[in-house]
C-alpha cells in the first residue's frame, strides 16, 4: 500500500499545475464563459431589494471599452448578476458615456447572485435590481479608476474624506452626475425607474455643487442619512420595474 501511494504521487507531478491553471482560467475567463452559455429565459424579479429574489438573472460582462468589473473573481463567481433590463441599462449608460467622452473610465461593483436572495455582506441586492458603482475618480486631473485589488476589498475598503479625496484620487463628481443622468435616461427607455440612490450625505454636498449633480438630486431620491456602512467609494442604485 505504502509503495503504491508513493508511486501514485510520483506519477502525477503535473496535477498541481493543472489545478492552478484551471483556477486561474476560472478567475480570468469564467464570467465571460458563463455569459456565452446563459439562458435566454427572461428575468423575473420578486419582492424588494431587501427581501426579494430573482429568476434568470443575467451576468454583466467583465469589461468593455470604458468599464471593468470590480473583481474578475467576484464576477466569475456570479456576484455581478442582475435583471436583464438592469444589465441593458448599465451597458447603455456606459456606451453613452463613451460617446460623450471616450477618455472616462468606470468600474462597477457588486450586484447580486444569479439566483438572488441573501447577498452577504450586503443588506439588499436580493432581487437583481441593485447595482453598486465605484465612484469615478480623477488622478492628477485625468480620468482614472481607484485601486480595487483584493487587498482593498475590491475597492470597498477605500475611504474618501469629506472633501472626496483619497491619496492621489479625487471623486469626479461631474462625471458621476453625468453617469447617473445616463443611467436614469436608459432606465426610462427600458421600462425601469431609479428607486433610490445611496451615497454618503457629506459627499452629496459636493455632488450638489455641480449643476448637473443638483439636477440629479432633485430628480431622484438620495439617501438622507448615513447607511449601515459609509457609501463613499461607491454609490448604490436600486431600480424598480415599471
Ligand atoms: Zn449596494
Amino acid at each position: 500500500m505504502r509503495r503504491n501511494t508513493f508511486e501514485t504521487k510520483r506519477r502525477r507531478p503535473w496535477l498541481p499545475g493543472i489545478i492552478l491553471g484551471l483556477l486561474i482560467g476560472f478567475v480570468y475567463f469564467g464570467n465571460d464563459l458563463f455569459l456565452k452559455f446563459e439562458s435566454t429565459t427572461p428575468s423575473r424579479s420578486f419582492g424588494t431589494p431587501g427581501s426579494g429574489r430573482i429568476e434568470n438573472a443575467k451576468r454583466l460582462p467583465t469589461s468593455g471599452p470604458n468599464f471593468e468589473a470590480y473583481s474578475r473573481l467576484g464576477a466569475s463567481l456570479g456576484r455581478a448578476s442582475v435583471h436583464e433590463k438592469v444589465r441593458q441599462v448599465v451597458l447603455e449608460a456606459y456606451q453613452q458615456m463613451y460617446e460623450i467622452d471616450p477618455q472616462l473610465r468606470f468600474v462597477y461593483g457588486e450586484t447580486g447572485w444569479p439566483w438572488g436572495g441573501d447577498f452577504y455582506p450586503h443588506k439588499t441586492h436580493r432581487n437583481g435590481l441593485s447595482v453598486d458603482f465605484l465612484v469615478p475618480v480623477l488622478e492628477f486631473n485625468s480620468s482614472s479608476v481607484m485601486p480595487h485589488a483584493i487587498w482593498t476589498a475590491w475597492g470597498y475598503n477605500n475611504d474618501f474624506d469629506e472633501n472626496g479625496k483619497l491619496d492621489n484620487f479625487k471623486i469626479d463628481f461631474k462625471t458621476m452626475a453625468m453617469h447617473i443622468e445616463e443611467v436614469g435616461k436608459s432606465a426610462q427607455k427600458n421600462g425601469l425607474k431609479i428607486r433610490r440612490i445611496i451615497f454618503a450625505p457629506d459627499l452629496q454636498k459636493l455632488l450638489k455643487k455641480e449643476k448637473l449633480g443638483r439636477k440629479m438630486m432633485r430628480s431622484y431620491r438620495f439617501s438622507k442619512t448615513e447607511a449601515w456602512v459609509r457609501h463613499d467609494e461607491h454609490y448604490h442604485i436600486d431600480f424598480r420595474v415599471r
